[in-house]
């Protein structure tokens, strides 16, 4: 062998070394994503027929187009069988940047490219429901600001606090929102969908599921769960999953790989329910989605990614808080409902900000609320427990964030509460919780609970709203 061969034999060896080397940085730096590039078990799960779905089916779509992905199926199945359905789509989809940007052919979109981006959507919406048979009274668009909903949700819920949309409105600007001149705030958006509730009466409520990782379907999903609670609106849930991860994996059209739920969401308590979809049935479905024309320019890959050989549904059972038992006095209380591990953005920056569960108690004489997380829990990370309170006199707030061993109540909106007097911190190893007196919780029919950690305006991991009913009965 000539040396110079041997030579080259080196260099190949040393890059060699150099690309494991930099493959083996690359998966540590990215470890908290993995459990979504993991491809998904290929375990048997319950298949879903037509004939799960009543006479009257409501699907909530966070934006224009999330009808289609998450549910062209059902439409198409529930009409054949004679059922009607109403498409609510919460946003105009006016505040996507690239979308605006390509749409008006300019580089920084104004509210008015914007608001010029929300109107296509609607018409595109239309069209793509005229294709899997729907008229246009039968899709009623609250034109929301794309991009604020959580922000509705979480700070800009009364009426007097309105928050302004990427559209440069604080009010819908849209003719064609179901109420006109909406006011942008949490508020109207459960007035909206308590009026849609009781005048559709659906037998099913499609909306997203409550660990979609994008912000204005999560707080969908909350303002769904909510309205539900408030009413006391008894239905059959669905949830469908759009934003998790590289979820629906791999991002291209290949209509004959299966939907599956994402690693990450495996091993909570969400069962995934799988609605096959026949061969004409993904054609329409494709024809629909090729009618969002503004989305199809910018993410094409990933709108193809939904036309599969099913359509993936989660559902819930809403956890019961406990009694007494394993809540005394010192106790941290039971986990209710689980948090996937690793889900953290940034965790390698901030231990302890990786939440696992969330847990609650109601004892004779106190109520706890706390959380888990996978590494102890850290002085440094603020952490926060927030409550949506049911009773039948109307609904209550609390919003704690917890610093080290400050306690904080965060008054939001006009029904907020304050911190109640006697609000004791408990903090052990893994576990944080908060004791407080029994009324809290009392009278209760339903808490609607989450938890964040994060540090400063960043959260590092949210945990999903859920709500946990209480063994209280309001009325005879
Ligand atoms: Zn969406």
């Amino acid at each position: 062998m000539a040396p110079g061969r041997i030579g080259k034999v080196l260099i190949r060896l040393r890059a060699g070394i150099v690309l494991a080397l930099a493959t083996l940085l690359a998966v540590v730096l990215y470890r908290p994503y993995l459990a979504d590039w993991l491809p998904p078990a290929r375990k048997g799960l319950p298949g879903t027929g037509a004939s799960a779905f009543g006479e009257r089916v409501l699907i909530v779509a966070p934006h224009p187009d999330d009808e289609a992905l998450g549910g062209a199926g059902v439409i198409l199945k529930a009409r054949a069988a004679g059922s009607r359905v109403r498409v609510v789509v919460m946003t105009s989809g006016d505040g996507f940047k690239m979308a605006a940007a390509e749409n008006s052919r300019v580089a920084a979109p104004t509210p008015a490219d914007y608001r010029r981006l929300g109107e296509a959507r609607h018409q595109e919406s239309l069209a793509a429901m005229a294709h899997l048979g729907l008229s246009s009274g039968d899709i009623l668009f609250l034109g929301y600001p794309d991009g604020g909903l959580s922000r509705l949700w979480e700070t800009n819920w009364d009426e007097n606090c309105p928050y302004t949309g990427l559209n440069g409105s604080r009010q819908s600007p849209y003719p064609f929102s179901y109420q006109q001149e909406a006011v942008y705030c949490g508020a109207g958006v459960v007035q909206n969908l308590a009026a849609i509730l009781r005048d559709f009466n659906p037998t099913d409520v499609v909306y997203p599921d409550p660990n979609d990782q994008n912000h204005d379907h999560l707080a969908t999903s909350a303002f769904v769960k909510y309205t539900l609670a408030e009413q006391n609106f008894k239905t059959k849930e669905w949830t469908y999953l759009v934003h998790r991860g590289d979820f629906p994996w791999p991002w291209k059209y290949d209509p004959n790989l299966s939907l599956h739920p994402p690693r990450a969401l495996e091993g909570l308590d969400t069962r995934w329910h799988y609605l096959p979809l026949d061969d004409r049935e993904k054609g329409l479905k494709l024809e629909a989605v090729k009618k969002y024309v503004t989305q199809v320019r910018v993410i094409a890959p990933f709108l193809m990614a939904f036309i599969r050989t099913n359509e993936l549904f989660g559902s819930f059972t809403d956890p019961v808080l406990p009694g007494d038992e394993g809540s005394g006095a010192g106790n941290p209380p039971p986990i209710l409902f689980l948090d996937p591990v690793e889900d953290t953005v940034g965790r390698e920056l901030e231990s302890g900000a990786d939440l696992v569960g969330v847990g609650a108690a109601q004892a004779a004489d106190h109520f706890t609320i706390g959380l888990a997380t996978r590494e102890a829990i850290n002085p440094r990370i603020q952490y926060a427990l927030q409550m949506r309170i049911f009773r039948p006199e109307g609904v209550q707030r609390l919003d704690l964030t917890v610093t080290g061993t400050r306690v904080k109540a965060r008054k939001e909106a006009a029904n907020s509460l304050d911190l109640p007097a006697g609000t004791r911190l408990e903090v052990r190893g893994k576990r944080l919780w908060l004791s407080m007196p029994a009324g809290v919780a009392a009278g209760a029919t339903g808490i609607l609970m989450s938890a964040t950690a994060g540090s400063g305006d960043r959260i590092i991991d949210r945990a999903a709203w859920r709500l946990v009913r209480t063994l209280y009965k309001s009325g005879p």
